[in-house]
């Protein structure tokens, strides 16, 4: 007799944590059918650091030579004063991150790693991708989940698992806990090949300027071929006048910049002024992450930004999301698609990523600190450098 057909995961969104989530469900041996609102998969252009956690992941699904292919290795995380431009600390990242975490330190564009793992996904016989298809909400049975879309279409599926980022309808059904809430930060981000930089700012490491009320972070992408500059500075005015906060992707003036950076070390002037094209993200949190349900319930899942949007003063959103879809995988693979692999799912990943929600809303007051605490802040690490700086607790996961 034949089996009746499997229905399929559902997945919304197919940014990095939707497409992470449908190749580890594919991979789980279930049919997935993911639904993105944008007519194509795309990714805002900036950079995006993997600690060795979250490229262990990739390179158990394969994906370290395409990886390799277009990623960059730094070999040190240097901490310097954005005001002297003094070296406060540095870490080791290139070979010892690999003996200590058995995987690399990576820097990588985000259309680069949003391409491989649509390109790992592509390769899966079961998964069906829908383009321009956004989706407004569902409906929860006994048996089955229903997904609902723009178009007036349905699709049933056994479980959904809303990718749908930071603005998730996903999470706004499940949870009803309101929209995200602005921080007052803002994300000045600027992309250029090193080619077209003076010799003296082309740099293969990552470097992290800490100023008060303000820090720049550095490093290459493209295979080195290319340095990404993010300068992340409270802003002030942006609650007087919030204006248009909604989405990733803002026109900013490289001049505003560099008049916050007025008085900053020379390098770091020089190297705010030669790169060009700057665009702006404002920043956007939600409360930490409580308990499981706040990941799952019933058949519904939440995963990435939506459900554990975080500042980014540790670089790990992307990497929690994509440390979720291992996850999922890993429940999906023992306990089927079931509610029960969605509470399994949820109880193995909430405390881990409401702890790195909680340091990096902390690495916020640390980076930005000014006074007595920047002092002591600066002693600390000069002190202690790489104990400091190293996380193993985070590195050596999940
Ligand atoms: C300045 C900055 C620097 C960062 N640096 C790092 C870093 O170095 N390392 C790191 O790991 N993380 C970093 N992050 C965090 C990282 O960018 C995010 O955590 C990650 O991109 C979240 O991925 P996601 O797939 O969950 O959500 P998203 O990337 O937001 O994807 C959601 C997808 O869902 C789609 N969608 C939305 N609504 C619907 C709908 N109704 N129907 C269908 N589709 C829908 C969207 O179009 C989108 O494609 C940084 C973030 C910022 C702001």
């Amino acid at each position: 007799m034949n089996q009746p057909l499997q229905q399929p995961v559902l997945v919304a969104g197919g940014g990095i944590g939707g497409l992470a989530a449908a190749l580890a469900c594919a991979r789980a041996g279930l049919p997935v059918q993911l639904f993105e609102r944008s007519a194509a998969f795309e990714e805002v252009g900036a950079g995006i650091q993997l600690g060795p956690n979250v490229t262990r992941l990739l390179q158990g699904w394969g994906l370290q030579t395409g990886l390799a292919e277009v990623s960059a290795y730094p070999e040190n995380l240097v901490i310097r004063s954005a005001d002297t431009g003094a070296e406060l600390g540095r870490l080791r990242l290139g070979a010892q991150a690999r003996a200590r975490y058995g995987a690399p330190y990576a820097t990588v564009h985000r259309a680069d790693l949003q391409a491989l793992l649509l390109q790992a996904v592509k390769g899966e016989a079961g998964v069906a991708l829908g383009l321009g298809r956004a989706i407004t909400g569902f409906e929860q049975g006994a048996d089955r989940v229903i997904l609902h879309h723009a178009n007036g279409h349905q699709t049933p599926g056994a479980l959904l698992v809303g990718a749908d980022g930071l603005w998730s309808r996903v999470r706004q059904q499940l949870l009803g806990d309101g929209t995200p809430r602005l921080t007052g930060q803002q994300a000045y981000r600027a992309l250029l090949p090193h080619a077209d930089l003076p010799a003296a700012l082309r740099c293969q490491d990552v470097v992290v300027w800490l100023g008060a009320g303000l820090h720049v972070v550095q490093y290459p992408v493209r295979s080195g071929d290319w340095l990404n500059v993010a300068a992340l500075v409270e802003d002030r005015a942006q609650h007087q006048n919030p204006g248009d906060r909604s989405g990733w992707d803002h026109a900013a003036l490289g001049a505003d910049l560099q008049q916050l950076l007025k008085g900053a070390a020379p390098p770091l002037q020089a190297l705010v002024q030669a790169m060009g094209g700057w665009r702006l993200w404002h920043l956007q949190v939600r409360h930490t992450v409580g308990r499981a349900s706040q990941m799952a319930q019933g058949r519904v899942a939440l995963l990435g930004d939506a459900a554990h949007p975080m500042l980014p003063y540790l670089a790990q959103g992307a990497g929690m999301a994509i440390e979720d879809a291992q996850a999922l995988g890993q429940a999906l693979a023992t306990a089927g698609a079931t509610p029960a692999a969605l509470a399994q799912y949820a109880q193995a990943r909430w405390q881990r990523n409401a702890r790195v929600q909680k340091r990096s809303l902390r690495n916020a007051w640390v980076f930005h600190a000014s006074g007595p605490t920047r002092w002591g802040r600066d002693l600390a690490m000069r002190a202690l450098g790489e104990r400091l700086l190293d996380v193993p607790w985070l590195y050596g996961g999940p």
